[in-house]
């Protein structure tokens, strides 16, 4: 029998399935006589559930689990928040009410506030806050939390949904896999287990219905898909994907410290995407030759209020000194479309895809803006700094972009405080930007292009819309011609021109963009040595010979074709 879900991570794994329970736990109403003492109970529940998270960061920090570190940082700052402990006081004493009632209206109110901001991004992150005020609560109750770290004989998770606290718990030698029954692509619980390389599978409605308690069963994260009561020969043929995984892997370590050159000497730059400074460790085990695209709005993600320029300045020094001497590109916040700031004034908008977007929101809050710009020209004294500006359509737009840069520069000399003269560059991102790249290139210092974004305006399709997904067509001859038009301008100004969207580490796009001359390419630092391996094996010749080709392609399918047939000769 096989149970379909949505992909989120990855792999394959063979287990017994292990099913995480639920405590009940009586939430109504009580009137109390001494309001003061349950206070004094929820200071002691914060106190319990803030020294078991720095736990949990430390041991996660041991077990390298940054991206997990990071998200239960972001849980004590949801605990920690003044605001939210001043509610939850505010309510046992107003309403003379017991303290698990007092947290969880508190809660609800907060989550219903997010609930209603019709955001993906924004509703996942409810997970992260029922997640904290579900160890509050316990806490105050005695109740003992589920510890997966203790966990010592291998599984598969199975739970109605994965807690992100739950997730960073996960030690990879003993959980396999998870599945889940709500979840999605982009909640936290599906960026740990991506990071850690664990095989999961959110989504799958009728979960319960069919798995049971301690079957083994094969999750195969690459498909989305759970086996129950299979055959011998299919387990073997999964045991047999599971070895080779990981020999693949295990061999890829001969690509460090190696550089990437075609066949012919022709050298191309590997550049790490990431969201945090946590993410570092993964960057410097797959031997990324720089950052090519630090994506800031996650800084500013998961809180309920703005982080201080002090804060942003040490994750971007953070960033720059690890990264030293090699080339860290900074993009300045991309919020808007379905990423939503609650501290931020954010209109409601019919499209907003379409709407004030990254670089436009920035312009309508200049103030905000200047914070970043601050940080990070501050920063920029502590390594090799590049800011890009996301969704820039106009030359215009770039340059008053650049101007608020100049502004920020003279604030900091009139302070005396020390900042270095660091390139500007682009995404991009907006075909309005591709067809304009030759007059662009006069004014930038390079261009990164973000295929992600350039495919869904290019199509006018949601990238995220759950049936346009067949008009997300990276090989198509449009994206083709709009990449050959960039790289053409950035060949002719002498800038360099990188691609930090999906494509950048798509196996078969790599010959391509290579082909029509990016010079780097900005990936999953997971994908690095992949991408090096097989960057080895081509000749720069025959892949300029393949672009032309593509150029003229007709379909989507011709150019994946053409990618093919040169990919067979190279085996023959
Ligand atoms: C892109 O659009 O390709 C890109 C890299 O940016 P993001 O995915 O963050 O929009
Ligand atoms: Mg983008």
């Amino acid at each position: 029998m096989l149970l379909k879900g949505i992909p989120v991570s990855p792999g394959y794994a063979i287990g017994s399935v292990l099913f995480l329970e639920e405590t009940i736990i009586d939430y109504s109403k009580k009137i109390v006589d001494h309001p003061e003492e349950e206070i004094k109970r929820y200071h002691q529940a914060i106190d319990k559930t803030k020294s078991q998270l720095e736990a949990l960061i430390q041991s996660t920090k041991k077990l390298t689990h940054p991206e997990s570190a990071s998200i239960l940082s972001s849980h004590l700052a949801v605990l920690l928040d003044p605001e939210v402990k001043k509610a939850v006081e505010h309510k046992i004493v107003e309403e003379s009410c017991n303290l698990i009632y007092a947290i969880k209206r508190v809660a609800d109110d907060y989550i219903k506030q997010f609930n209603e901001i019709q955001d993906l991004y924004l509703r996942e992150r409810v997970t992260d806050l029922i997640d904290v005020t579900e160890r509050v609560i316990k806490n105050a109750l005695n109740i003992a939390l589920v510890d997966l770290s203790l966990i010592n004989h291998e599984v598969i998770l199975v739970a109605k949904d994965l807690k992100p606290s739950q997730a960073a718990q996960m030690n990879k030698k003993y959980i396999k896999g998870f599945v889940t029954q709500q979840g999605g692509k982009t909640s936290h619980s599906t960026i740990i287990a991506k990071l850690m390389g664990i095989p999961a599978i959110v989504g799958i409605k009728n979960l319960f219905e069919h798995v049971i308690n301690g079957e083994e069963i094969i999750l195969d994260g690459t498909k989305g898909e759970i086996h129950l009561n299979f055959d011998d020969s299919m387990k073997s043929s999964y045991q047999h994907l599971i070895d080779q995984t990981k020999s693949e892997k295990q061999s890829l370590k001969s690509f460090i410290k190696k550089k990437t050159v075609t066949k012919d000497g022709k050298e191309i730059e590997l550049h790490a995407n990431i969201g945090s400074n946590h993410d570092l460790p993964y960057v410097m085990d797959n031997d990324a030759e720089g950052i090519g695209l630090f994506r800031t709005e996650l800084l500013f993600m998961d809180r309920l209020s703005m982080p201080s320029e002090d804060e942003q300045f040490e994750v971007y020094k953070d960033v720059l000194e690890t990264m030293y001497p090699k080339p860290v590109t900074i993009r300045t916040i991309d919020i808007g479309g379905d990423k939503y700031l609650p501290y931020l004034h954010q209109e409601a908008e019919a499209n907003p895809f379409l709407g004030k977007r990254a670089i436009r929101l920035c312009f309508d809050q200049v103030d905000f803006f200047k914070v970043q710009l601050r940080a990070l020209l501050r920063a920029s004294v502590h390594g090799n700094l590049k800011i890009m500006f996301p969704m820039i359509a106009t030359k215009d737009e770039f340059l008053d972009a650049k101007d608020i840069v100049s502004e920020v520069q003279e604030e900091l000399i009139e302070k005396n405080i020390p900042y270095h003269i660091v390139d500007l560059g682009v995404m991009i991102e907006i075909p309005a930007a591709a067809l304009t790249a030759d007059d662009l290139a006069n004014a930038v210092d390079f261009f990164s292009i973000g295929t992600n974004d350039l495919i869904q305006y290019t199509f006018a399709a949601d990238r995220n819309h759950e049936s346009l997904g067949y008009l997300y067509q990276p090989f198509s001859p449009s994206i083709i011609k709009l990449i050959s038009m960039v790289c053409e301008a950035a060949k002719d100004h002498k800038i360099p021109v990188s691609v930090c969207g999906e494509m950048a580490s798509d196996l078969n796009a790599i010959p391509l963009l290579i082909g029509l001359g990016v010079d780097h390419l900005s990936m999953n630092p997971e994908s690095i040595l992949k991408a090096r391996q097989l960057i080895k094996d081509f000749d720069s010749f025959d892949l300029s010979k393949l672009a032309k080709k593509a150029l003229h392609a007709h379909d989507q399918q011709e150019v994946l074709d053409l990618v093919q047939l040169l990919k067979d000769e190279y085996k023959k």
